[in-house]
């Protein structure tokens, strides 16, 4: 792949993002509280490096809460269906609160019976998967979670129909060295790295989209609309994506297959998005700090195994998010300069301060 002319991106400091995130879900009638936990989990995402699925995702939500897509007073509702379950309803409430619930639940299940499953219905798009995994892991506890993606970009290995999603799939360990948080898309990547290099103007690799006609690729991300994703590890990861679609979709009474809404094309209609987070407490199997320093050392050998040529470093999931966060905190979020037109756009539009201004 060619390098990737990085000139077109601006250093924006974080704690404006989070402020230009607040004020424009509350100028657009989010309650206070429900607006400063989304833009708390939004500037998360980007300071991990979700770039996709920070505010880059703002312009597409604040279209959706002005056509009437989210419920902006949600009564998210916990129903427990047995000793270590509970099935989470988000009537319709945006993604980040509703997953907020469902991970605390997921967490005090866990602590009482050990492991705790979470089913959720209603619900919305909800960001990188790595910030849900990652929440019990301050509770000393392993996490997994997953959702049915909001639009099908993919199709099952070999088929040429758009009926699978980029479904993410994340999982978080503690160590003493702090978390570990592995997350991906089961696409050979996230549509919202698609969208970016459409932004910014970026040619896609071979290998990434193809036209489900003539098999041919896709590299203009523009004309991503014609084409369709590839599966990660080919049908590997149709046949991932499809069992978390029947986990997280089916199994909790949410959309799958033909039955997800795109919303990207329809900014009305609810996703009735399903999601999934496992949490597991620890010390049910080990005393934390026995299994904290067992992550430790293993993770030690893997750092110091043996190098294929041509390899400076060995890198574990999770690496470029620790240093992300602390290099974005320090120094602001890359913002391209197509994104920050469109949100000073829509901060002209909700009358509220613009990134240059705070
Ligand atoms: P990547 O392919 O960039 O990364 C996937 C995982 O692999 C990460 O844990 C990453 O760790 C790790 N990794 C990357 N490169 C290496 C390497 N060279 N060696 C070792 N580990 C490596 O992410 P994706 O494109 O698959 O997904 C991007 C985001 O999109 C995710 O946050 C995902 O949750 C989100 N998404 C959300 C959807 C939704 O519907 N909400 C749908 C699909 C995706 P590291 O953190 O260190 O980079």
């Amino acid at each position: 792949m060619n390098a990737i002319d990085n000139s077109d991106l601006v250093l924006v400091p974080a704690r404006a993002t989070l402020a230009l995130i607040n004020d424009a879900l509350v100028a657009e009638g989010l309650p206070a509280a429900d607006a400063a936990r989304c833009a708390e989990l939004m500037t998360e995402a980007d300071l991990t490096g979700a770039d996709g699925h920070g505010i880059f995702r703002l312009p597409q939500y604040i279209r959706r809460l002005k056509a009437g897509g989210f419920n902006k007073h949600p009564n998210i509702t916990v129903k427990k269906t047995a000793p270590a379950t509970a099935l989470v309803d988000g009537d319709n409430g945006m993604g980040h609160l509703v997953m907020s619930r469902a991970a605390a639940e997921a967490i005090a299940i866990a602590r009482e019976q050990g492991t705790g499953f979470v089913g959720v219905r209603g619900s919305n798009h909800a960001g990188p998967a790595g910030l849900y995994a990652e929440m019990p892991t301050a509770h000393g506890m392993i996490g997994i979670y997953s959702a049915v993606a909001n639009a099908n970009h993919m199709a099952t290995w070999g088929g040429a129909d758009h009926l699978l999603g980029t479904n993410p799939l994340a999982i978080g360990v503690p160590s003493g060295a702090g978390p570990l948080v592995f997350d991906m898309a089961t696409s050979i990547v996230a549509y919202g790295t698609v969208k970016k290099y459409a932004l910014r103007g970026l040619t896609m690799p071979d290998g990434w989209f193809v036209n489900p006609d003539s098999g041919e690729p896709i590299t203009d991300p523009k004309r991503s609309g014609e084409g369709m994703l590839l599966p990660m590890g080919e049908y590997k990861g149709s046949g991932l994506a499809l069992m978390i679609g029947l986990i997280a979709g089916v199994l909790n009474g949410a959309a799958f297959g033909r039955d997800v809404v795109d919303f990207n094309a329809d900014d009305k209609s609810e996703t009735n998005t399903g999601h999934f987070i496992i949490a597991v407490d620890i010390a049910r199997f080990l005393p934390l700090a026995v299994f904290n320093a067992e992550v430790d050392r293993h993770v030690r050998d893997l750092r110091q195994s043996k190098r294929l040529p041509g390899v400076d470093q060995i890198r574990l999931p999770g690496d470029r998010r620790i240093e992300c966060r602390a290099e974005r905190l320090r120094d602001g979020v890359p913002l391209a300069r197509a994104l920050i037109a469109q949100l000073d756009k829509m901060a002209a539009e909700l009358k509220v301060k613009p990134l240059a201004q705070r």
